[in-house]
């Protein structure tokens, strides 16, 4: 029998569409249609399990998966025994309290003695552990935002991105206590074939992640202006330079960076640069 990988992602909900994204920009091709709890994958040994997230975790930790893709704020919850072993940089979210905006708000110590709704007893527990607030911590397992509103809870602890799921429940934020994003964890004690398996993986996605953060650039420029247009574009090496036809002008090939792009292509541009194309890169081996 082929050793397989099982990597395991949630069903629906908010991480799947990235989840499938990413197995898929890995060059990992399987059929997910018809709603199946598992498949398996056409061009490379693993099989996708798809589950609740809450209980990706709780299999990664018992080899019934060997992969798993889940949010931290999740991860962290269930306090499995797994390794955290890529941040996958999607799904980013925060844990925070909510109060009722009317409310008037000093400081975490306003806390004391409230009761708070949640379902992320752990997490909101070390947090008040370590402000040493004594609140109660209230657990339900969903609409956590209508707790106050319907007078189940004085605050909450929840999940939020925009924030305006607060809002339309009459809550303000007042503290953040978590920062998640979806992460990649694994199993403890990886069998030699998929631990190796799964370094093949993180190879993959890391070239995927590389990518995404760079874009290829093409100029045109005066030869007299390659020097300093190049200390802005290192480029993996060194960037490429090659004559145009029209004679004292040369095209520049590079790769740069997402994070200060405009910067750097203002600098590019009053360095003499003209003629700027900037295209997306799809995989990129450092
Ligand atoms: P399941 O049915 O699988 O238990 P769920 O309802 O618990 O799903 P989702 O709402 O799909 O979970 O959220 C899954 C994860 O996505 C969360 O644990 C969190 O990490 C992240 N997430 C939640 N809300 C947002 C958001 N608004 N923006 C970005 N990421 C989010
Ligand atoms: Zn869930």
């Amino acid at each position: 029998m082929i050793d397989t990988i099982r990597i395991a992602i949630q069903k629906s909900g908010r991480l799947s569409e990235d989840s499938l994204k990413l197995i898929k920009e890995c060059g990992i091709r399987f059929d997910n249609g018809g709603g199946k709890l598992k498949t398996a994958a056409t061009n490379f040994p693993a099989e996708i399990l798809f589950l609740r997230d809450d209980d990706i975790p709780g299999y990664v930790e018992d080899g019934v998966a060997h992969l798993g893709i889940v949010g931290q704020n999740v991860s962290e919850e269930t306090n499995k025994n797994v390794n955290t072993v890529h941040k996958l940089g999607f799904s980013k979210c925060r844990l925070s309290i909510g109060i009722l905006r009317e409310q008037n708000y000093e400081g975490v110590q306003d806390l004391d003695g409230k009761s708070i709704a949640t379902t992320y007893p752990r997490l909101l527990g070390e947090y008040l552990k370590a402000h040493q607030v004594q609140a109660n911590i209230h657990e339900i397992s969903g609409s956590v935002e209508i707790a106050p509103s319907i007078g189940l809870a004085d605050a909450v602890c929840d999940i939020v991105s925009s924030g305006s799921t607060l809002l339309s429940n009459g809550l303000k934020e007042v503290e953040t206590i978590f920062r998640s994003e979806a992460v990649m964890i694994a199993n403890k004690n990886l069998p030699a074939p998929q631990q190796a398996l799964l370094d093949q993986l993180l190879f993959r996605i890391q070239s995927v992640q590389e990518a995404k953060n760079n874009k290829y650039i093409l100029l045109n420029c005066p030869n007299e202006s390659v020097d300093n247009i190049i200390k802005f574009l290192p480029g993996m090496r060194s960037p490429t330079v090659l004559p145009l036809a029209q004679a004292g002008w040369s095209s520049l090939h590079s790769v740069i960076n997402e994070n200060d792009f405009w910067e750097n292509i203002e600098k590019i541009r009053q360095a003499g640069a003209e003629g700027i194309l900037v295209i997306p890169i799809e995989k990129m081996i450092l």
